[in-house]
């Protein structure tokens, strides 16, 4: 049988400590969250492998390092209230609920956002609201957030995700054509947006009212 425990110790050695992962925080979240619990069933042995992985609905979850340099990319110190656009099948949402006070996840596919609320209850989270609908338009009730991470492409950085950082608020989002996108980092200065390439990546489009039309 495979010890799928010992995948995902390798997994954070193998992928995420020897390529460019040095937040302590962010490793420890990694080994500790089960994968698995968040793939179909057929994929479950191949939770710990370097890809994303099919979620249902022509979606998928990212890889574990995307998953980590975008964290990563967030500093959190562990007060923050971040926001999610993408929940998909909740990986990522319960790598941030470990490392900051409060998230706030929003994804336009109602079934994957119930999919994933069951998971991550069943897995003791207590600090993440969910919100079905169009996560291009933030979360503007809930709003200010010290960190926005937007887990799909988009082909410019959505305004209304930037009116919602606050002071020092940092936004990692995937931008760019529709199949291949640049990884950035946003940090706020006042009105003044410092815009930082991080690395190249492919996802699937950010879908909405700021971003792909369907
Ligand atoms: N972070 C997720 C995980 O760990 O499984 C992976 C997310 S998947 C790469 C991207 C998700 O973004 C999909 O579930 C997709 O439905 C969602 N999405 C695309 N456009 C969206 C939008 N405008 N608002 C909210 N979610 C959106």
């Amino acid at each position: 049988m495979r010890d799928l425990q010992k995948e995902r110790l390798a997994m954070v050695e193998e992928q995420l400590r020897k390529r460019d992962i040095v937040d302590h925080r962010v490793l420890k979240a990694m080994a500790k969250i089960p994968r698995q619990s968040f793939v179909p069933a057929d994929y479950q042995s191949f939770a710990y492998e370097d890809r994303p992985l099919p979620i249902g609905e022509g979606q998928t979850i990212s890889q574990p390092y995307m998953v980590a340099i975008m964290t990563q990319s967030l500093e959190m110190k562990g007060d923050e209230r971040i926001l999610e656009v993408g929940t998909g099948s909740g990986y990522q949402t319960a790598i941030l609920a470990e490392l900051c006070r409060l998230v706030f996840t929003v994804e336009r596919i109602p079934a994957l956002i119930q999919k994933a609320r069951v998971t991550l209850q069943e897995l003791g989270y207590r600090n993440i609201l969910f919100l079905d609908g169009d996560g291009t338009k933030g979360w503007p009730k809930k709003a200010p957030f010290d960190g926005i991470i937007v887990t799909a492409g988009a082909p410019e950085i959505p305004e209304t995700l930037l009116s919602q950082l606050a002071e020092g608020g940092r936004l990692v989002i995937p931008v760019g054509p529709r199949y291949t996108q640049t990884l950035y980092k946003v940090t706020r200065k006042g009105d003044h947006f410092k815009k930082e390439e991080i690395t190249g990546c492919v996802f699937v489009p950010l879908l909405g009212d700021y971003g792909w039309k369907e």
